[in-house]
């Protein structure tokens, strides 16, 4: 909990009123504040290459182990990727260690598909926006679903 969301909290309970809240107390001090910040440094940096940490509200998540996926959808892309090759790109995404790398990784696996659909009704286009998702492997681009993506870098859609 931080200091601005309790008082927004106070503010949010009586509007019109002029009282100034009156300061937050300054009991912690700056030794506990840096060990507070190493710790969300420790943790980030642990979530980024995917080891086990606990989360801020003390939640343990589990550390990211590879485990070569062979169910996805009707189309089996999992099977166009062997074991080898979806170990490779496990451990090349979470050896990362850094967030926005990985993100920027993550989106060069997107692709934006416009496809017109002219089945919508009479006298109407209508443009439809698919995203398409690949892996890079020896250099080739292989089209995989958007479930082999998740499954097999181990990334949850919420985070
Ligand atoms: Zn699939």
């Amino acid at each position: 909990m931080s200091e601005t969301s309790d008082l927004s909290d106070f503010r949010s309970d009586d509007d019109q009123s002029e009282y100034e809240p009156p300061p937050p107390p300054r009991k912690r001090k700056k030794k506990l504040k840096n060990e507070n910040l190493w710790k969300k440094n420790v943790r980030k940096l642990k979530r980024s290459l995917g080891e086990e940490y606990t989360s801020a509200r003390g939640k343990k998540v589990s550390k990211k182990v590879f485990k070569h996926v062979t169910t996805c959808c009707s189309k089996k892309c999992c099977i166009k990727l062997d074991q080898n090759a979806q170990r490779r790109l496990f451990c090349d995404f979470w050896n990362i260690g850094d967030k926005a790398h990985q993100d920027s990784l993550l989106l060069s696996c997107l692709e934006k598909v416009s496809k017109l659909r002219e089945n919508v009704g009479p006298g109407k286009l209508k443009r439809d926006n698919q995203w398409k998702y690949f892996l890079t492997v020896d250099g080739l681009k292989i089209n995989i679903c958007r479930k082999l993506l998740l499954s097999l870098l181990k990334i949850s859609e919420n985070g």
